[in-house]
């Protein structure tokens, strides 16, 4: 059965290099695929000289680029980048976008990552995007009395039954993305002003090894998932999925 899948993040290519091999494998297989940003990455750029309305536009022009390998739609909401903080103001656009879409599986960050590989400090965006996103998905996208306005737009509560979050140092979902990695790489290089081809594979290539060898996979990318349902006592009674 095709799922709608939406993906909530904070830049032009948080979807792809997090999970771009899993996307490009969702695609393959009929999935319907959303991406949902939240910044422009309007501060995508090392030359002084850049307008923001120029890095704009060119980001814009490589997201849609790699959207197109993967047959996604793209929705922004046009926060800055660089400055997103978890506010009731991205809660509620994120809601009202989830209401709109009414996925079936919602990727985003795992808001508790601070650093990675000894080497990365987590972008605070990705950390502020994460967190917002997982404060929307429980309990505002399911709850009509909360962010009202939304019910007066027609916008009727979801609930979204999967959620996987990465990267993270809580995975218990392993995809194997071996078969998809050339294609991943260059899913990421669409975002040419960010990604030079050698490098990103070489680094790409590192993570992907890494994650895959705590679970005996070449390559692979990793997600900490929940499952949600409409009651959450229910769920944590192992009642089935009646309510
Ligand atoms: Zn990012």
């Amino acid at each position: 059965m095709s799922k709608r899948i939406l993906t909530l993040f904070a830049h032009p290519d948080d979807a792809e290099t997090m999970a771009g091999g899993t996307l490009l494998k969702w695609a393959a297989e009929g999935h319907a695929i959303t991406l949902c940003l939240i910044t422009d990455g309007d501060k995508g750029t090392a030359d002084p000289a850049d307008t923001s309305a120029a890095v704009i536009a060119r980001r814009r022009a490589e997201q849609a680029r790699a959207a197109a390998r993967l047959g996604a739609d793209v929705i922004t909401l046009g926060y800055e980048d660089g400055m997103l903080q978890p506010t009731l103001d991205l809660r509620r656009d994120l809601v009202r976008v989830m209401r709109r879409v009414r996925p079936d599986l919602v990727v985003a960050n795992d808001p508790t990552v601070w650093f990675r590989h000894g080497t990365y400090i987590n972008h605070p965006d990705h950390r502020a995007a994460g967190h917002a996103a997982v404060e929307a998905l429980y309990p505002a996208v399911k709850k009509a009395s909360i962010f009202p306005e939304l019910i007066a737009e027609g916008l009727q509560p979801h609930v979204v039954p999967e959620v996987w979050l990465g990267p993270t140092g809580e995975a218990d979902t392993w995809v194997d993305i071996a078969g998809v990695f050339e294609e991943k790489v260059a899913l990421i290089c669409e975002h040419a002003s960010q990604f030079p081809p050698e490098p990103t594979r070489a680094a790409f290539e590192r993570m992907a090894r890494e994650v895959g060898q705590e679970r005996g996979l070449a390559l692979a990318e990793s997600f900490r998932t929940l499952h949600l349902r409409a009651s959450t006592v229910r769920a944590l009674a192992g009642a089935p999925p009646a309510s």
